[in-house]
């Protein structure tokens, strides 16, 4: 008998916390719903100091073995589990659709993209080399690349598999365990993951899922000295705290943080390629990601043409629920993210923008938004924050200059994007551009194999491509005097 994709989802929904592989219940519970009808899917334990600190001394009690262990058998721990993921890829997709609200075909994809993560630091594990140097000092000197200690990862809700694997890759990889704390909205894809891991042989203590209120597990993993290292993703107020949280016990911290990334069309770009890519960068996740564009900026002489272009897609993108067939934009997590959403409308129409598309809630209603395009206005509020749902704000430049400014003339730095069949100027605006990533002429720059990460206050710290396993080692030197 075959099941619903639905049905596959919920097969693998625990309602529980895990502790060193332990099943941990709890007496207070946190209800996670589904985005597009508010229902709720189920709870989850509302954990608090004492099961972190429990998490933690899990972690610690594991980290001799599994940091010592063959690095070769930490990557086939790591193809085993990849094996697992993509064979649950219909359920892990479904249950990620029912607690994020994502369209079930992209929600698949996430699964691959974030299990793309586990298979390169399988590899990684493999390439752990160190170096061998002459010193001065007449001696020989080695280094080795060695585990970190018991980590600390704090995940959001936007890519609840991604966000976790981009970091517990590298850290088991590396032979460093962990403790996790994934989003409340978003607990689900975290478990069943965590669930796969054990099962594919991850030994007790070396992962932890810790749910709960975040201020106080966030506190009790950024206070102990036994955590060595903090990676986060998520918003940058919560990253500049937890930073702050980590300094007493000098951790190790990486953080990926917000973006306002700028798109920027110059007249001499396949206005089509731009158009369709731009849609690509801007949707996925209904706009709720930190690379997403934030702000396009179009030369002059086609802004009209890119912004008509661009709307008459726009209005054609089906919205609806997860497993709806064909849908591509869903509803956005919560309530509150569908008012800044609407305030950011209100704003840039106040400064002079026009609606091209869209332009207000959706008609069905609950947590949907209408895709939406506007044109013209003021900039200033889209360099500044994130409006994390579907609007695209255009507004004509005519210099290169002008928009290079304007480009940088911002807090954040994660990704930007730029569309010219100008060779010259690709480069240089690659690499003027303040930011950790460009993309030139995509709207697509995440995989596995990528390094990413921001600058300014978009963070530190790389995940992914051969550097991403560098943010779970130190370097050790040891120094031999040979006769
Ligand atoms: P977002 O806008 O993506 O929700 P947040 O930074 O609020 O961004 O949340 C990202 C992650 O950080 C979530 O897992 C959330 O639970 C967690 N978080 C939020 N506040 C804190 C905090 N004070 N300490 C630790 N973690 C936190």
């Amino acid at each position: 008998m075959t099941i619903s994709p639905r049905d596959a989802g919920l097969k693998l929904l625990r309602e529980h916390a895990l502790i060193a592989g332990e099943v941990v219940t709890g007496a207070a519970r946190i209800a996670v719903d589904d985005p597009a009808t508010g229902e709720i899917i189920g709870h989850i334990p509302d954990l608090g100091v004492a099961e972190t600190q429990k998490a933690i001394a899990a972690a610690v009690e594991a980290f001799p073995d599994w940091s010592r262990s063959d690095p070769h058998k930490r990557a086939a721990f790591l193809r085993e589990w990849a094996r697992l993921i993509d064979e649950n890829t219909e359920g892990l997709g479904a249950l990620m659709a029912l607690e994020n609200g994502k369209p079930f075909e992209e929600a698949k994809g996430e699964v691959a993209y974030a299990n793309g993560f586990i298979k390169w630091f399988a590899g990684q594990a493999e390439r752990l080399i160190g170096e061998t140097q002459d010193s001065p000092l007449g001696h020989v000197i080695l280094t080795f690349r060695e585990a970190v200690g018991p980590c600390a990862l704090i995940t959001p809700w936007n890519f609840p598999a991604a966000m976790l694997t981009r970091k517990l890759g590298p850290a088991f990889a590396a032979g460093c365990t962990a403790v996790v704390k994934p989003a409340s909205q978003t607990p689900f894809t975290a478990l069943a993951l965590a669930e796969l891991a054990y099962q594919a042989g991850l030994p007790k203590g070396a992962l932890s899922v810790i749910t709960g209120d975040a201020a106080t597990i966030g506190g009790a993993l950024t206070s102990s000295p036994d955590i060595r290292k903090l990676s986060f993703t998520g918003s940058t107020p919560v990253g500049r705290k937890l930073a702050e949280q980590s300094a007493p016990t000098l951790k190790r911290v990486s953080m990926e943080l917000g973006g306002a990334a700028p798109l920027i069309v110059f007249a001499d770009a396949d206005l089509d390629l731009a158009v369709a890519e731009t849609i690509k960068g801007k949707f996925r996740n209904s706009g709720q990601t930190c690379v997403c564009p934030n702000r396009v900026y179009v030369e002059a002489s086609v802004a009209d043409e890119y912004a008509t272009k661009l709307a008459a897609e726009v209005a054609k993108i089906p919205v609806g629920a997860a497993f709806e067939p064909g849908v591509k934009v869903g509803p956005l997590i919560e309530d509150k993210a569908l008012d800044k959403v609407e305030d950011h409308l209100k704003r840039v129409r106040a400064a002079g923008g026009k609606v091209l598309t869209g332009g207000a809630r959706h008609e069905r209603g609950g947590r949907f938004f209408q895709p939406t395009v506007t044109l013209g206005g003021d900039d200033t509020l889209f360099r500044e924050e994130e409006t994390f749902g579907p609007l695209i704000p255009v507004f004509p430049f005519e210099t290169e200059d002008e928009v290079l400014t304007k480009a940088n003339d911002s807090e954040f730095g994660l990704a930007s994007y730029l569309f010219t069949r100008d060779l010259d100027r690709a480069f240089r605006i690659g690499r003027r551009i303040e930011a950790g990533m460009c993309g030139v002429n995509t709207g697509l720059i995440s995989t596995a194999v990528a390094p990413f990460g921001g600058v300014k206050s978009s963070g530190y710290g790389k995940e992914g491509s051969i550097h991403g396993i560098d943010e779970y080692v130190d370097i050790k030197a040891v120094t031999l005097a040979l006769k």
